[in-house]
Protein backbone atom coordinates (compact mmCIF):
# COMPACT_ATOMS: atom_id res chain seq x y z
CA UNK A 1 0.00 0.00 0.00
CA UNK A 2 1.31 3.33 -0.91
CA UNK A 3 2.19 5.84 1.79
CA UNK A 4 -0.57 8.31 0.33
CA UNK A 5 -3.01 5.50 0.36
CA UNK A 6 -2.30 4.82 4.17
CA UNK A 7 -2.90 8.58 4.97
CA UNK A 8 -6.09 8.01 3.35
CA UNK A 9 -6.85 5.16 5.12
CA UNK A 10 -5.53 7.15 8.56
CA UNK A 11 -7.97 9.90 7.79
CA UNK A 12 -10.81 8.06 7.59
CA UNK A 13 -10.08 6.96 11.60
CA UNK A 14 -9.97 10.17 12.74
CA UNK A 15 -12.92 10.36 14.76
CA UNK A 16 -15.39 12.48 13.15
CA UNK A 17 -17.07 14.11 16.10
CA UNK A 18 -13.69 15.17 16.82
CA UNK A 19 -13.35 16.77 13.63
CA UNK A 20 -16.66 18.88 13.19
CA UNK A 21 -15.73 19.96 17.12
CA UNK A 22 -12.14 20.90 15.72
CA UNK A 23 -13.19 22.60 12.72
CA UNK A 24 -15.61 24.92 14.30
CA UNK A 25 -13.72 25.88 17.15
CA UNK A 26 -10.33 24.78 16.41
CA UNK A 27 -7.76 27.55 17.44
CA UNK A 28 -10.77 29.01 20.13
CA UNK A 29 -10.76 25.97 22.54
CA UNK A 30 -7.65 24.98 23.73
CA UNK A 31 -8.90 20.85 25.25
CA UNK A 32 -9.74 20.09 21.00
CA UNK A 33 -6.76 21.57 19.78
CA UNK A 34 -5.10 19.26 22.32
CA UNK A 35 -7.33 16.41 21.52
CA UNK A 36 -7.01 17.35 17.33
CA UNK A 37 -3.04 17.12 18.17
CA UNK A 38 -3.44 13.79 19.92
CA UNK A 39 -5.18 12.10 17.07
CA UNK A 40 -2.61 13.35 14.08
CA UNK A 41 0.13 11.85 16.49
CA UNK A 42 -1.23 8.43 16.99
CA UNK A 43 -2.07 8.70 13.25
CA UNK A 44 1.06 9.70 11.66
CA UNK A 45 3.05 7.76 14.21
CA UNK A 46 1.52 4.51 12.20
CA UNK A 47 2.19 6.12 9.42
CA UNK A 48 5.67 6.96 9.51
CA UNK A 49 6.92 3.23 9.07
CA UNK A 50 5.83 3.58 5.17
CA UNK A 51 6.73 7.22 5.23
CA UNK A 52 10.42 5.70 5.86
CA UNK A 53 11.03 2.11 4.90
CA UNK A 54 14.72 2.26 5.13
CA UNK A 55 14.62 3.12 9.14
CA UNK A 56 17.42 0.93 10.95
CA UNK A 57 18.51 -0.89 7.88
CA UNK A 58 20.51 2.26 6.44
CA UNK A 59 22.16 4.68 8.79
CA UNK A 60 20.67 7.83 9.56
CA UNK A 61 22.15 11.22 10.21
CA UNK A 62 20.54 13.42 12.46
CA UNK A 63 24.04 15.29 12.52
CA UNK A 64 27.01 15.34 10.42
CA UNK A 65 29.27 12.67 10.76
CA UNK A 66 32.31 12.89 12.84
CA UNK A 67 34.65 11.69 9.95
CA UNK A 68 33.37 11.81 5.75
CA UNK A 69 32.04 8.60 5.13
CA UNK A 70 33.85 6.80 2.33
CA UNK A 71 32.60 7.92 -1.30
CA UNK A 72 32.35 3.96 -2.75
CA UNK A 73 30.29 3.24 0.12
CA UNK A 74 28.09 6.17 -0.32
CA UNK A 75 27.66 4.87 -3.76
CA UNK A 76 26.91 1.68 -3.13
CA UNK A 77 24.43 2.24 -0.52
CA UNK A 78 22.55 4.48 -3.07
CA UNK A 79 22.69 1.93 -5.49
CA UNK A 80 20.69 -0.24 -3.02
CA UNK A 81 18.22 2.46 -2.17
CA UNK A 82 17.90 3.00 -6.46
CA UNK A 83 17.49 -0.62 -6.97
CA UNK A 84 14.38 -1.06 -4.46
CA UNK A 85 12.47 2.20 -6.15
CA UNK A 86 12.97 1.79 -9.57
CA UNK A 87 11.42 -1.03 -11.07
CA UNK A 88 7.93 0.08 -10.20
CA UNK A 89 8.42 3.24 -12.42
CA UNK A 90 10.60 1.32 -14.84
CA UNK A 91 7.64 -1.03 -15.96
CA UNK A 92 5.05 1.41 -16.23
CA UNK A 93 2.95 0.37 -13.12
CA UNK A 94 3.03 4.85 -12.30
CA UNK A 95 0.66 7.40 -13.92
CA UNK A 96 3.05 10.60 -15.05
CA UNK A 97 6.17 10.64 -12.79
CA UNK A 98 8.69 9.46 -15.26
CA UNK A 99 8.19 10.31 -18.67
CA UNK A 100 11.05 8.86 -20.44
CA UNK A 101 12.88 6.66 -18.45
CA UNK A 102 14.89 4.47 -20.95
CA UNK A 103 18.28 3.36 -19.32
CA UNK A 104 20.60 4.23 -21.95
CA UNK A 105 18.82 7.92 -22.82
CA UNK A 106 19.05 8.31 -18.86
CA UNK A 107 22.81 7.96 -18.85
CA UNK A 108 22.91 10.35 -21.43
CA UNK A 109 21.29 12.91 -19.27
CA UNK A 110 23.65 11.78 -16.67
CA UNK A 111 26.61 13.00 -18.11
CA UNK A 112 25.20 16.15 -19.54
CA UNK A 113 24.70 16.75 -15.72
CA UNK A 114 27.83 15.86 -14.65
CA UNK A 115 30.00 17.77 -17.45
CA UNK A 116 27.73 20.84 -16.21
CA UNK A 117 27.40 20.19 -12.24
CA UNK A 118 29.43 23.40 -11.47
CA UNK A 119 27.77 25.93 -13.53
CA UNK A 120 25.36 28.64 -11.95
CA UNK A 121 23.41 30.67 -14.50
CA UNK A 122 23.88 33.94 -12.26
CA UNK A 123 27.12 33.62 -13.11
CA UNK A 124 26.96 34.42 -16.97
CA UNK A 125 30.24 36.12 -17.20
CA UNK A 126 31.87 32.57 -15.91
CA UNK A 127 29.55 30.00 -17.81
CA UNK A 128 28.35 31.63 -20.75
CA UNK A 129 27.64 28.06 -22.16
CA UNK A 130 24.50 27.67 -19.78
CA UNK A 131 23.02 31.07 -21.12
CA UNK A 132 23.28 29.73 -24.60
CA UNK A 133 21.56 26.51 -23.75
CA UNK A 134 18.77 28.13 -22.05
CA UNK A 135 18.58 31.00 -24.84
CA UNK A 136 18.08 28.17 -27.00
CA UNK A 137 15.90 26.51 -24.75
CA UNK A 138 13.10 28.78 -24.69
CA UNK A 139 13.64 29.63 -28.49
CA UNK A 140 13.10 26.50 -29.38
CA UNK A 141 9.42 25.99 -27.17
CA UNK A 142 8.60 28.82 -28.27
CA UNK A 143 8.82 28.47 -31.64
CA UNK A 144 6.94 24.66 -31.03
CA UNK A 145 4.41 27.02 -29.61
CA UNK A 146 3.82 29.68 -32.29
CA UNK A 147 6.47 32.41 -32.25
CA UNK A 148 7.48 33.78 -35.37
CA UNK A 149 9.00 37.14 -36.85
CA UNK A 150 5.50 38.67 -35.80
CA UNK A 151 5.04 38.41 -32.42
CA UNK A 152 8.00 38.90 -30.21
CA UNK A 153 7.82 35.45 -27.96
CA UNK A 154 10.35 35.51 -24.74
CA UNK A 155 10.59 33.50 -22.09
CA UNK A 156 12.86 32.29 -18.90
CA UNK A 157 14.12 28.52 -17.98
CA UNK A 158 12.23 27.90 -14.78
CA UNK A 159 12.68 24.70 -12.11
CA UNK A 160 9.30 23.64 -13.02
CA UNK A 161 5.82 24.14 -13.77
CA UNK A 162 4.82 25.39 -10.25
CA UNK A 163 7.79 27.92 -10.67
CA UNK A 164 6.16 28.85 -14.57
CA UNK A 165 2.90 29.48 -13.34
CA UNK A 166 3.65 31.27 -9.83
CA UNK A 167 5.84 33.81 -12.08
CA UNK A 168 3.55 34.13 -14.77
CA UNK A 169 0.70 35.25 -12.37
CA UNK A 170 3.34 37.51 -10.14
CA UNK A 171 4.20 38.78 -13.88
CA UNK A 172 0.68 39.47 -14.50
CA UNK A 173 0.05 41.21 -11.16
CA UNK A 174 2.91 43.57 -11.27
CA UNK A 175 1.56 44.84 -14.80
CA UNK A 176 -1.89 45.43 -14.18
CA UNK A 177 -0.64 47.56 -11.12
CA UNK A 178 1.62 49.75 -13.10
CA UNK A 179 0.11 50.08 -16.00
CA UNK A 180 -3.38 49.92 -14.78
CA UNK A 181 -3.08 50.95 -10.87
CA UNK A 182 -5.10 47.65 -10.20
CA UNK A 183 -4.54 46.77 -6.52
CA UNK A 184 -7.05 44.23 -5.64
CA UNK A 185 -5.92 41.85 -8.83
CA UNK A 186 -8.14 38.84 -9.42
CA UNK A 187 -7.33 36.02 -11.69
CA UNK A 188 -10.26 33.42 -13.36
CA UNK A 189 -9.37 29.66 -13.83
CA UNK A 190 -11.54 26.62 -14.49
CA UNK A 191 -11.77 24.64 -11.40
CA UNK A 192 -9.90 21.42 -13.23
CA UNK A 193 -6.60 24.02 -13.50
CA UNK A 194 -3.76 23.32 -11.38
CA UNK A 195 -3.51 23.67 -7.86
CA UNK A 196 -0.18 25.51 -8.93
CA UNK A 197 -2.86 28.43 -9.89
CA UNK A 198 -4.69 28.28 -6.33
CA UNK A 199 -0.87 28.45 -4.72
CA UNK A 200 -0.02 31.50 -7.32
CA UNK A 201 -3.00 33.32 -5.49
CA UNK A 202 -1.84 32.28 -1.82
CA UNK A 203 1.45 33.86 -2.65
CA UNK A 204 0.99 37.11 -4.33
CA UNK A 205 -2.43 37.69 -2.84
CA UNK A 206 -4.61 37.21 -5.55
CA UNK A 207 -8.19 36.56 -5.74
CA UNK A 208 -8.49 33.34 -7.57
CA UNK A 209 -12.03 33.35 -8.82
CA UNK A 210 -13.04 29.28 -10.28
CA UNK A 211 -15.20 28.44 -12.97
CA UNK A 212 -17.07 25.20 -13.66
CA UNK A 213 -16.31 22.92 -16.35
CA UNK A 214 -19.23 21.43 -19.16
CA UNK A 215 -20.20 18.22 -19.68
CA UNK A 216 -17.04 17.32 -22.04
CA UNK A 217 -14.50 18.19 -18.57
CA UNK A 218 -13.91 22.00 -20.62
CA UNK A 219 -13.92 25.21 -18.79
CA UNK A 220 -17.32 26.70 -19.12
CA UNK A 221 -16.79 30.36 -21.62
CA UNK A 222 -19.94 31.92 -20.18
CA UNK A 223 -18.88 31.39 -16.66
CA UNK A 224 -15.93 33.28 -17.64
CA UNK A 225 -17.51 36.02 -19.08
CA UNK A 226 -19.62 36.53 -16.08
CA UNK A 227 -16.75 36.21 -13.61
CA UNK A 228 -15.11 39.38 -15.45
CA UNK A 229 -14.76 42.12 -13.29
CA UNK A 230 -12.55 45.59 -13.47
CA UNK A 231 -9.50 43.84 -11.22
CA UNK A 232 -9.49 40.69 -13.73
CA UNK A 233 -6.13 40.60 -14.74
CA UNK A 234 -5.81 37.48 -16.17
CA UNK A 235 -7.80 34.29 -17.25
CA UNK A 236 -6.41 31.08 -17.58
CA UNK A 237 -7.03 28.00 -19.89
CA UNK A 238 -5.33 24.56 -19.66
CA UNK A 239 -3.91 22.68 -22.73
CA UNK A 240 -4.54 20.09 -21.64
CA UNK A 241 -5.76 19.94 -17.82
CA UNK A 242 -3.82 17.71 -14.98
CA UNK A 243 -7.28 16.13 -14.20
CA UNK A 244 -8.78 14.66 -17.13
CA UNK A 245 -6.47 15.07 -20.13
CA UNK A 246 -9.11 17.65 -21.87
CA UNK A 247 -7.95 20.84 -23.37
CA UNK A 248 -10.22 24.00 -22.07
CA UNK A 249 -11.73 25.89 -25.25
CA UNK A 250 -8.51 28.22 -25.44
CA UNK A 251 -9.79 30.05 -28.63
CA UNK A 252 -12.56 31.50 -26.85
CA UNK A 253 -11.34 31.79 -23.91
CA UNK A 254 -8.63 34.16 -25.14
CA UNK A 255 -10.37 35.88 -27.34
CA UNK A 256 -12.33 36.78 -24.28
CA UNK A 257 -9.36 37.92 -22.46
CA UNK A 258 -8.54 39.99 -25.78
CA UNK A 259 -11.51 41.87 -25.96
CA UNK A 260 -11.53 42.84 -21.95
CA UNK A 261 -7.63 43.54 -22.56
CA UNK A 262 -6.51 41.15 -19.89
CA UNK A 263 -3.71 38.54 -19.96
CA UNK A 264 -4.54 34.82 -21.19
CA UNK A 265 -2.38 32.12 -19.88
CA UNK A 266 -2.05 28.90 -21.62
CA UNK A 267 -1.28 25.86 -19.03
CA UNK A 268 0.59 24.03 -21.50
CA UNK A 269 2.70 22.16 -19.03
CA UNK A 270 1.31 18.96 -19.34
CA UNK A 271 0.84 19.49 -23.40
CA UNK A 272 3.87 21.45 -24.81
CA UNK A 273 5.60 18.77 -25.94
CA UNK A 274 2.89 16.42 -27.06
CA UNK A 275 0.35 18.76 -28.50
CA UNK A 276 2.03 20.11 -31.97
CA UNK A 277 3.76 16.68 -32.72
CA UNK A 278 -0.02 15.44 -32.14
CA UNK A 279 -1.54 17.81 -34.47
CA UNK A 280 1.55 16.91 -36.79
CA UNK A 281 -0.02 13.51 -37.01
CA UNK A 282 -3.37 13.99 -37.39
CA UNK A 283 -4.92 14.14 -34.05
CA UNK A 284 -8.08 16.79 -33.35
CA UNK A 285 -6.02 19.37 -31.92
CA UNK A 286 -7.79 23.11 -31.45
CA UNK A 287 -5.68 26.05 -31.30
CA UNK A 288 -3.82 26.80 -27.92
CA UNK A 289 -0.60 28.59 -28.70
CA UNK A 290 0.51 32.01 -29.30
CA UNK A 291 -0.81 31.74 -33.15
CA UNK A 292 -3.95 32.69 -31.03
CA UNK A 293 -3.60 36.77 -30.90
CA UNK A 294 -5.34 36.65 -27.00
CA UNK A 295 -2.81 34.03 -25.26
CA UNK A 296 -0.34 35.86 -23.96
CA UNK A 297 1.66 33.62 -21.86
CA UNK A 298 2.01 29.91 -21.61
CA UNK A 299 4.04 27.15 -19.19
CA UNK A 300 5.45 24.31 -20.90
CA UNK A 301 7.50 21.42 -18.98
CA UNK A 302 10.68 20.13 -20.75
CA UNK A 303 11.06 17.94 -17.61
CA UNK A 304 7.72 16.55 -18.38
CA UNK A 305 6.97 15.51 -22.22
CA UNK A 306 10.53 17.48 -22.45
CA UNK A 307 11.90 14.50 -21.57
CA UNK A 308 14.76 16.68 -19.29
CA UNK A 309 15.60 15.91 -15.95
CA UNK A 310 13.87 16.82 -13.34
CA UNK A 311 13.83 20.14 -12.45
CA UNK A 312 13.03 22.69 -15.40
CA UNK A 313 10.26 24.22 -17.46
CA UNK A 314 9.71 27.15 -20.02
CA UNK A 315 7.77 30.51 -18.82
CA UNK A 316 6.86 32.26 -22.17
CA UNK A 317 5.59 35.57 -22.96
CA UNK A 318 4.19 37.91 -25.76
CA UNK A 319 6.40 41.12 -25.98
CA UNK A 320 9.19 41.58 -23.75
CA UNK A 321 8.01 44.54 -22.34
CA UNK A 322 5.69 41.94 -20.10
CA UNK A 323 8.94 39.67 -19.30
CA UNK A 324 10.63 42.50 -17.91
CA UNK A 325 7.55 42.45 -15.25
CA UNK A 326 9.36 38.78 -13.97
CA UNK A 327 12.31 39.71 -13.14
CA UNK A 328 14.23 40.90 -10.42
CA UNK A 329 16.64 43.66 -10.36
CA UNK A 330 18.45 45.55 -6.80
CA UNK A 331 20.19 48.60 -7.87
CA UNK A 332 20.84 49.47 -4.08
CA UNK A 333 22.31 46.44 -2.00
CA UNK A 334 25.95 46.77 -0.46
CA UNK A 335 26.33 43.36 -3.16
CA UNK A 336 26.77 45.30 -5.62
CA UNK A 337 24.07 45.41 -8.70
CA UNK A 338 22.11 42.65 -8.25
CA UNK A 339 19.50 41.11 -10.84
CA UNK A 340 17.67 37.67 -11.34
CA UNK A 341 14.92 36.06 -14.08
CA UNK A 342 13.26 33.88 -11.42
CA UNK A 343 12.59 33.41 -7.77
CA UNK A 344 16.01 31.89 -7.26
CA UNK A 345 19.29 33.26 -7.09
CA UNK A 346 22.04 30.74 -7.90
CA UNK A 347 20.53 28.15 -10.27
CA UNK A 348 21.35 24.61 -11.42
CA UNK A 349 23.21 25.30 -14.68
CA UNK A 350 23.25 21.48 -15.15
CA UNK A 351 19.74 21.43 -15.65
CA UNK A 352 19.13 23.63 -18.07
CA UNK A 353 22.10 21.76 -19.46
CA UNK A 354 19.97 18.25 -19.68
CA UNK A 355 17.08 20.13 -21.07
CA UNK A 356 18.71 21.41 -23.80
CA UNK A 357 20.28 17.92 -24.43
CA UNK A 358 16.95 16.47 -23.81
CA UNK A 359 15.57 18.39 -26.74
CA UNK A 360 18.19 18.84 -29.48
CA UNK A 361 19.17 14.99 -29.09
CA UNK A 362 15.38 14.12 -29.50
CA UNK A 363 14.77 16.67 -32.43
CA UNK A 364 11.17 17.01 -33.96
CA UNK A 365 11.50 13.19 -35.44
CA UNK A 366 11.85 11.83 -31.98
CA UNK A 367 9.38 14.07 -30.40
CA UNK A 368 7.26 13.08 -33.18
CA UNK A 369 7.75 9.68 -32.78
CA UNK A 370 7.23 9.54 -29.24
CA UNK A 371 3.98 11.47 -29.10
CA UNK A 372 2.82 8.75 -31.90
CA UNK A 373 3.82 6.30 -29.51
CA UNK A 374 2.06 7.50 -26.50
CA UNK A 375 -0.99 8.67 -28.67
CA UNK A 376 -1.78 4.85 -30.27
CA UNK A 377 -1.24 3.20 -26.90
CA UNK A 378 -3.66 5.81 -25.72
CA UNK A 379 -6.28 4.91 -28.37
CA UNK A 380 -5.36 1.11 -27.74
CA UNK A 381 -6.69 1.62 -23.62
CA UNK A 382 -9.35 3.78 -24.11
CA UNK A 383 -10.57 1.13 -26.50
CA UNK A 384 -10.36 -0.83 -23.71
CA UNK A 385 -11.94 1.38 -21.01
CA UNK A 386 -14.60 1.43 -23.46
CA UNK A 387 -15.35 -2.06 -23.68
CA UNK A 388 -15.98 -2.36 -20.01
CA UNK A 389 -19.75 -1.12 -19.61
CA UNK A 390 -19.72 -0.08 -15.75
CA UNK A 391 -16.68 2.48 -16.50
CA UNK A 392 -17.41 5.70 -18.17
CA UNK A 393 -13.89 8.00 -20.13
CA UNK A 394 -14.38 11.67 -18.53
CA UNK A 395 -14.28 14.02 -21.60
CA UNK A 396 -12.94 13.36 -25.01
CA UNK A 397 -9.03 13.16 -23.37
CA UNK A 398 -5.79 12.38 -25.85
CA UNK A 399 -3.70 11.14 -23.57
CA UNK A 400 -4.31 11.56 -20.06
CA UNK A 401 -7.54 9.36 -19.30
CA UNK A 402 -9.49 9.82 -16.69
CA UNK A 403 -12.21 7.62 -15.91
CA UNK A 404 -15.41 7.02 -13.64
CA UNK A 405 -18.19 4.85 -13.19
CA UNK A 406 -21.64 5.01 -12.86
CA UNK A 407 -22.56 1.58 -11.00
CA UNK A 408 -19.00 0.36 -8.89
CA UNK A 409 -16.93 2.55 -6.80
CA UNK A 410 -14.49 4.21 -8.58
CA UNK A 411 -12.32 3.77 -5.77
CA UNK A 412 -12.13 0.55 -4.95
CA UNK A 413 -11.49 -0.15 -8.95
CA UNK A 414 -8.01 1.82 -7.75
CA UNK A 415 -8.05 -0.18 -4.48
CA UNK A 416 -8.07 -3.31 -6.48
CA UNK A 417 -5.75 -1.78 -9.32
CA UNK A 418 -3.10 -0.91 -6.35
CA UNK A 419 -3.24 -4.72 -5.50
CA UNK A 420 -2.23 -5.21 -8.94
CA UNK A 421 0.83 -3.01 -8.68
CA UNK A 422 -0.53 -0.24 -10.36
CA UNK A 423 0.26 3.47 -8.79
CA UNK A 424 -3.03 5.35 -10.19
CA UNK A 425 -4.20 9.06 -9.44
CA UNK A 426 -7.75 9.47 -7.27
CA UNK A 427 -9.67 12.44 -8.48
CA UNK A 428 -12.32 14.07 -6.45
CA UNK A 429 -15.49 16.07 -8.01
CA UNK A 430 -16.07 13.51 -9.64
CA UNK A 431 -14.78 10.56 -8.37
CA UNK A 432 -12.68 9.09 -10.80
CA UNK A 433 -9.45 7.71 -11.60
CA UNK A 434 -6.78 8.75 -13.99
CA UNK A 435 -3.26 6.91 -16.25
CA UNK A 436 -1.22 9.78 -17.82
CA UNK A 437 0.77 7.76 -20.24
CA UNK A 438 4.32 8.36 -20.50
CA UNK A 439 7.11 6.44 -22.86
CA UNK A 440 6.77 3.56 -19.58
CA UNK A 441 3.55 2.98 -20.96
CA UNK A 442 4.56 2.14 -24.71
CA UNK A 443 6.87 -0.61 -23.97
CA UNK A 444 5.23 -3.64 -25.71
CA UNK A 445 3.06 -5.26 -23.21
CA UNK A 446 2.30 -2.91 -20.56
CA UNK A 447 -1.27 -1.31 -21.88
CA UNK A 448 -2.21 -4.99 -22.49
CA UNK A 449 -1.04 -5.56 -18.97
CA UNK A 450 -3.35 -2.54 -17.55
CA UNK A 451 -6.56 -3.65 -19.68
CA UNK A 452 -6.16 -7.41 -18.55
CA UNK A 453 -5.81 -5.71 -14.66
CA UNK A 454 -8.37 -3.11 -15.00
CA UNK A 455 -10.48 -5.86 -16.76
CA UNK A 456 -9.80 -8.14 -13.66
CA UNK A 457 -10.40 -5.28 -10.31
CA UNK A 458 -13.66 -4.22 -12.03
CA UNK A 459 -14.72 -7.93 -12.32
CA UNK A 460 -13.33 -8.24 -8.64
CA UNK A 461 -15.19 -5.43 -7.17
CA UNK A 462 -18.64 -6.46 -8.70
CA UNK A 463 -18.10 -9.88 -7.21
CA UNK A 464 -17.01 -8.68 -3.90
CA UNK A 465 -19.19 -5.78 -2.71
CA UNK A 466 -18.45 -7.05 0.90
CA UNK A 467 -14.46 -5.93 0.54
CA UNK A 468 -14.49 -2.02 1.26
CA UNK A 469 -11.11 -1.38 0.24
CA UNK A 470 -8.37 0.30 1.91
CA UNK A 471 -9.04 3.81 0.48
CA UNK A 472 -12.46 3.88 -1.10
CA UNK A 473 -13.84 4.68 1.72
CA UNK A 474 -11.24 7.17 2.50
CA UNK A 475 -11.52 8.65 -0.66
CA UNK A 476 -15.28 8.48 -0.19
CA UNK A 477 -14.73 10.53 2.80
CA UNK A 478 -12.15 12.90 1.82
CA UNK A 479 -14.23 13.60 -0.90
CA UNK A 480 -17.15 14.79 0.61
CA UNK A 481 -15.43 16.05 3.68
CA UNK A 482 -17.07 19.50 4.78
CA UNK A 483 -13.93 19.40 7.39
CA UNK A 484 -11.30 20.87 4.94
CA UNK A 485 -9.19 22.78 7.69
CA UNK A 486 -8.71 19.58 9.49
CA UNK A 487 -7.42 17.71 6.12
CA UNK A 488 -4.96 20.57 5.55
CA UNK A 489 -3.83 20.43 9.10
CA UNK A 490 -3.24 16.66 8.87
CA UNK A 491 -1.47 16.97 5.43
CA UNK A 492 0.73 19.75 6.99
CA UNK A 493 1.62 17.70 9.85
CA UNK A 494 2.77 14.38 6.92
CA UNK A 495 4.87 16.96 5.68
CA UNK A 496 6.40 17.11 8.88
CA UNK A 497 6.90 13.23 9.11
CA UNK A 498 8.62 13.60 5.49
CA UNK A 499 11.47 15.75 7.41
CA UNK A 500 11.89 13.23 10.20
CA UNK A 501 15.23 12.16 10.28
C1 LIG B 1 2.47 19.14 -13.79
C2 LIG B 1 1.59 20.28 -14.08
C3 LIG B 1 1.80 21.53 -13.49
C4 LIG B 1 2.83 21.77 -12.40
O1 LIG B 1 4.07 21.35 -12.75
P1 LIG B 1 5.22 20.95 -11.71
O2 LIG B 1 6.35 20.71 -12.63
O3 LIG B 1 4.76 19.72 -10.97
O4 LIG B 1 5.46 22.08 -10.79
C5 LIG B 1 0.98 22.55 -13.88
N1 LIG B 1 0.01 22.37 -14.78
C6 LIG B 1 -0.24 21.18 -15.34
C7 LIG B 1 -1.35 21.05 -16.35
C8 LIG B 1 0.53 20.08 -15.00
O5 LIG B 1 0.27 18.89 -15.54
Amino acid sequence: MSVKDTLFRWLNRVNPRVMRAAEQTLKAVPGVDARMEQEYASMLGELEHSLKPYAGEFDAYAELPKTGRDRELILDEMEQLNARERGKWQEGFVSGAVYHGDAAYIEFLNRVYALNSQSNPLHADVFPATSKFEAEIVSMTAHLLGADETNDIVGTVTSGGTESILLAMKTYRDFARDKKGIAAPEIIAPVSAHAAFDKAAQYFNLKLVHIPLDAAMRADVDAARRALNKNTIALIGSAPCFPYGTLDPIQELSELAYAHGIGFHTDACLGGFVLPFAEKLGYAVPPFDFRLRGVTSMSADTHKYGYAAKGTSVVLYRGRALRHYQYYTATDWSGGLYFSPTFAGSRPGALSATAWAALVSIGQAGYLEATRAILETATKIKNGIRELPELKILGDPLWVIAFASATLDIYKVMDALTQRGWSLNGLHKPAAVHLALTQRHTVPGVAERFLTDLRDAVAYVKAHPEDKGAMAPVYGLAANLPLRGVVSDLLKRYMDVLYKV
